[in-house]
């Protein structure tokens, strides 16, 4: 697989923050308020799924596990963009091994509108990133994006899903999409650990999980090595 918008966003974060995960995750420690934090998130985003009525979920999992089978969902989607599905949620995109999962796609008269669903009670620059990411796959896939809206969590809980739109943010940073997916993709693949010092990334946009491994205070298993 290429780089994924979670691949993209860390990557850009701090090149070997992508590193790691790719080749050392179990150095991270992801505190528990933020794994609390993302599981609010995914269970706010399967609500706003039905935000437009009745839709169409594209999630198709590995035989027998929760491991999301990222080219089943692509052709699944495939086949309903070509069936003019109205409402596509979980809507996934390969593209040269890269890949994302659009949370909603509406159509509309000449394609589709884009749906980033974030459980925020503002826009923050990052939401326009992930749906930056989106935009440049979905449409070097060949799928005509007319409008990109990040819906945010609003204060009428019997109503919280609020589109704001954010069209232009999501082009202009698309192009930066592309001048930097091949050369993460390159990167994440190296053999030797990517060298990067710990400065202010490490807390910019988001905290690392990997700042005790960093600091050399997490230090990897040893390796059990045996006689000859
Ligand atoms: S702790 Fe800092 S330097 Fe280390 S991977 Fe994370 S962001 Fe990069």
């Amino acid at each position: 697989m290429g780089i994924t918008k979670t691949d993209f966003m860390r990557g850009m974060q701090c090149p070997k923050m992508l590193w790691l995960d790719k080749h050392k995750p179990q150095m991270r420690l992801i505190p528990p308020e933020i794994q609390a934090r993302l599981d609010a998130g995914n269970a706010f985003g399967d609500r706003a799924m039905g935000m437009f009525g009745p839709y169409e979920e594209m999630t198709v999992y590995r035989k027998g596990t929760r491991i999301p089978d990222k080219k089943r969902m692509a052709e699944r989607t495939r086949e309903h963009l070509q069936k003019g599905t109205e409402v596509i949620c979980e809507a996934a995109f390969i593209y040269y091994n890269h890949y994302c999962a659009a949370d909603i796609l509406r159509k509309t008269e000449t394609g589709y509108d884009l749906y980033e669903v974030k459980n925020a009670p503002e826009v923050h620059e990052q939401f326009i990133r992930d749906a930056g990411f989106q935009y440049y796959l979905i449409t070097r896939c060949g799928i005509r994006i007319g409008k990109a809206f990040i819906v945010i969590h609003g204060p009428d809980e019997a109503n919280p899903f609020v589109p704001v739109e954010v069209t232009e943010a999501v082009k202009e940073y698309a192009r930066v999409v592309d001048a930097h997916i091949w050369e993460l993709n390159r990167m994440q693949k190296e053999r030797e650990e990517v060298q990067v010092e710990m400065g202010g990334q490490c807390s910019n946009p988001y905290e690392c999980w990997y700042m005790d491994y960093c600091r050399g205070t997490r230090k990897e298993p040893e390796q059990i090595t045996f006689g000859i």
